[in-house]
């Protein structure tokens, strides 16, 4: 097998932290403290003159900031480090029109971070079947989900080791982000069939084949009564509330538990979206979706001032469907896992794949029945079946039609549109 050419690749292993509260309010305030030291040298940024913005001056400025202001010792150096480097990135990437200018974190909408930049100051063990062991700085040991086989101990190698990791906090507690460095055999081409794929109103995904990928609710009725509930209670205390009052701990509290159920949903989405695509890109070598905008799609049902939209409800109903079933993130998950696996993902030009009969080919007004069914109005065909694998089918005729637009394999480049800043900002 010494033909096989091996290919590098990074990628991310996320894992729950057990933390104490006492460990859970030390790594807050580390969090705390990195965003500050981001603020900080932001207001640095802002006052040097442009010659002295340097890499030198700015690490002078924070190893000063570090000395002088006491909560920010609990950060360690190799993390202050990090949030440096991550803040000459945000530049670089500003100044290449990838993202706005970085600007001052807030306390709230900041999602709270911190760095461990450098992989062998982890030093993780597995210590049970379902339990892992990692060093954080300051912290000390603490243990995290093992879920995934992890390259450490006497399995780690020059090329397949973790690199470094990340601390990030949500909803459901703080979490550890490995970031994972292999060399894996580069895959033959796949074997497997084409397959054309449609986000269905009526399945989540259909495909050409007939085969659709289902799941139920997110949230069990139960869950989705209580998350009504609090909204309605979040709702009702927010109105009360005077001009210029606080937030109560009650009504941060309520949000907190808001948020739980949202992310559990969406923990809930994203494990049935990972195991319907890795059975997607296991299965078929081409897999051909939509070109979708669909920014466009969730905006223009409002319509404008000028010009309102029509039907907006049920428009905005469909647009909810879009957003929630986050069509965009399967197909990210389709383009590296189907890359993976030796296939590629392919878009095709999207207008009409769900009004065109894919029998006969014939666009005939009134051929879609009703949001599930399809019966072609064409006298000389007829076919019916059911909508979304008339759309799925005519995704995959476009293909072979030679109708791609990009074959999207490799990694999908997240672009910003470039846009004037007001002068303010620069
Ligand atoms: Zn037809």
């Amino acid at each position: 097998m010494s033909r096989d050419t091996l290919v590098k690749r990074q990628f991310g292993h996320r894992a729950r932290l057990a933390l104490s509260p006492s460990g859970v309010r030390a790594v807050d305030d580390q969090a705390h403290a990195a965003r500050t030291l981001w603020n900080l040298l932001h207001a640095w940024w802002q006052m040097m003159p442009k010659e002295k913005r340097t890499l030198q001056h700015a690490d002078a400025a924070i190893r000063q900031a570090l000395k002088d202001i006491d909560f920010l010792a609990v950060l360690p150096a190799q993390a202050a480090q990090a949030v440096l480097k991550t803040y000459f990135r945000a530049w670089q990437n500003c100044w290449e029109h990838r993202a706005d200018a970085p600007n001052f974190k807030g306390r709230i909408r900041t999602v709270m971070s911190v760095d461990i930049p450098q992989g062998r100051d982890l030093n993780i063990v597995r210590v049970h079947r379902r339990w892992g062991q990692v060093n954080i700085p300051k912290m000390g040991r603490v243990r995290f989900r093992w879920t995934k086989d992890l390259p450490v101990g006497k399995r780690a190698t020059a090329e397949n080791r973790i690199t470094g990791a990340r601390l990030i906090k949500d909803a459901l507690g703080w979490h550890i982000a490995f970031r994972v460095q292999a060399l894996e055999v580069e895959p033959g081409p796949h074997q497997g069939p084409d397959v054309g794929i449609d986000v269905g109103i009526t399945v989540p995904l259909a495909c050409s084949n007939g085969e659709t990928y289902e799941h139920g609710a997110w949230l069990t009725p139960k869950e989705k009564a209580r998350l009504l509930h609090l909204e309605q209670r979040a709702a009702r205390r927010k109105q009360r509330r005077r001009p210029g009052e606080r937030t109560s701990g009650r009504l941060h509290r309520t949000y907190d538990r808001i948020a739980g159920l949202r992310a559990k949903a969406k923990r809930r989405a994203l494990d049935w979206q990972h195991k319907a695509t890795t059975t997607i890109a296991r299965t078929y070598n081409a897999v051909v979706v939509e070109a979708l905008t669909i920014t466009n799609m969730v905006k223009s049902a409002r319509g404008t001032i000028e010009a309102p939209g029509k039907n907006v409800a049920q428009k905005s109903g469909l647009n909810r469907a879009i957003s929630g079933e986050a069509w965009g993130r399967t197909v990210t998950m389709l383009t590296y896992k189907t890359a993976r696996h030796g296939g590629t993902l392919v878009k095709v030009p999207a207008p009409n794949t769900s009004r065109r009969c894919s029998a006969c080919g014939f666009t005939t007004p009134g051929s879609r029945e009703s949001q599930a069914v399809f019966v072609c109005r064409n006298p000389d065909c007829g076919w019916s079946g059911n909508a979304d694998h008339n759309a799925a089918r005519n995704v995959l005729h476009l293909y072979r039609m030679g109708l791609a637009l990009t074959p999207a394999a490799g990694r999908a480049v997240v672009r910003r549109a470039q846009r004037v800043k007001p002068a303010t900002a620069r």
